[in-house]
């Protein structure tokens, strides 16, 4: 396994979007350990492929406390159930380290995504794994955190990142 580096905002190469997975070989276990590793090395609880420059569809995630129950979702979508039904929570993002900010997102959704074998599976998720679900579509499809901010505060986060 390797540790993989993480892209963060501004960089551009966040803003692609990425290919459906078709291949279910060697080189998606590599990549998806190599996910797994990173996400658990920076402590974060998500991990698009797109945040380490590799522009294909696949998540890796883990809301357990004992960070022993990892997730893997290749080629996830969702469906809005009901726009009606919202759920606020305060995101990070590991592309955008020391900010975060409270988003209102669907929390009824059908979710729908392959397995590393590449078997179908769906599920209607709620709460922490809805959010996720969806922040982390969100970068597959080069959308991030601070497209969902002012564009004042935007701006200045992306002043003071190019500072550092
Ligand atoms: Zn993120």
């Amino acid at each position: 396994m390797a540790r993989l580096k993480i892209l963060t905002f501004p960089d551009p190469k966040l803003r692609k979007i990425a290919a459906p997975v078709n291949k279910f070989d060697k080189s998606l276990n590599k990549i998806v350990s190599d996910m797994l590793e990173t996400m658990y090395e920076a402590k974060g609880i998500g991990l698009a492929a797109t945040q380490v420059d590799i522009h294909k569809r696949i998540v890796v995630m883990d809301l357990s406390e004992e960070k022993n129950e990892p997730r893997i979702f290749i080629n996830p979508e969702f469906m809005i159930l009901d726009d009606k039904s919202l759920f606020s929570c305060e995101e990070g993002c590991l592309s955008i380290p020391g900010i975060t900010e409270e988003i209102t997102r669907p929390d009824q959704i059908k979710a729908t995504w392959q397995d590393i074998e590449g078997n179908y599976f769906e599920d209607k998720p709620t709460g922490l794994l809805a959010v996720c679900f969806q922040h982390e579509i969100d970068h597959l499809e080069g959308k991030l955190l601070v497209d969902y901010m002012s564009s004042l505060k935007r701006d200045r986060i992306r002043k003071k990142a190019l500072k550092a």
